[in-house]
């Protein structure tokens, strides 16, 4: 999805492990380092960078920002480094972004509609670190966001609605001169690879998703309308979320082929 940046294949095994059977040692960090404040946080551990809990992670633990590659952690960024590559995926996936951006940044100072991404980015943040899930990567005045079973549990289709549900409720409440931010999310379960690209002109490493279900969850997003979630038939099944059958429907979806059936969450 970056461009500039080649997929690495390899190490299936330990990104088995890591990202569908749950790595004990990565799991017992997140569950330490995400109550430690404060952001930024390494993108795999959760580990933060700043506040008491980077100082208390530097001083005691020698854990710190990643020189090399800032959005990890030097251990997790030896980790990509000793393990480039990945594995297809079952997981839950949400895309969100503004609605109508142009639009509304056409209405408002250049600044201002920063300001405006950069909450929705820390809204996002935030509804993600509550449900177990990890921000993907930021495009745009977009987010794209994954529930790897590995690392969100087996419930990652309920944690993926949960977030949605958290996102607009949260964006419900920026009101930028009293215009609700028009955001539109899609969720949906499908197997994707997930695993580590680099960037050739340096030597910097992120992770990211492939494949054709990573393209319907971003069609399921942009079909939204602001305000709106929608939430794919494999999600609401594998979430075993109560519907009514007769709710569904069927958005035109560029570029996918076969009809997807989405529930607007209410
Ligand atoms: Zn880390």
């Amino acid at each position: 999805m970056t461009s500039d940046y080649a997929r690495q294949d390899g190490n299936e095994e330990v990104w088995k492990l890591v990202l569908i059977e749950g790595h004990p040692l990565l799991l017992s960090k997140k569950k330490r380092f995400g109550s430690l404040p404060s952001d930024p946080r390494c993108k795999l551990c959760i580990a933060p960078f700043s506040g008491l809990g980077g100082w208390a992670l530097r001083t005691f633990k020698g854990i710190r920002q990643s020189k090399r590659n800032p959005l990890f952690c030097n251990a997790c960024d030896e980790f990509l480094k000793a393990y480039p590559g990945g594995t297809d995926t079952p997981m839950t996936m949400m895309f969100v972004d503004i609605r109508n951006s142009t639009g509304l940044s056409a209405d408002m100072p250049a600044r201002e509609f920063m300001n405006l991404v950069a909450e929705l980015r820390n809204v996002a943040l935030d509804a993600m670190a509550k449900t177990d899930g990890s921000v993907l990567e930021f495009i745009g005045d977009g987010v794209v966001a994954v529930w790897p079973p590995g690392i969100a549990g087996a419930d990652h289709a309920k944690k993926g609605i949960a977030a949605a549900r958290r996102l607009q409720q949260e964006v419900g409440k920026l009101a930028p001169r009293g215009i609700e931010l028009p955001i539109g999310i899609g969720v949906h379960t499908g197997e994707a690879y997930l695993g580590t690209i680099a960037a050739a002109s340096n030597d910097i490493q992120d992770i990211s998703a492939f494949g054709h279900e990573v393209n319907v969850v971003a069609r399921i997003s942009a079909a939204a309308g602001a305000g709106q979630a929608l939430i794919s038939r494999a999600t609401c099944e594998a979430a075993g979320l109560e519907h009514d059958p007769a709710d569904f429907m069927q958005p035109e979806l560029k570029g996918v082929e076969k009809p997807v059936d989405v529930l607007a969450l209410t």
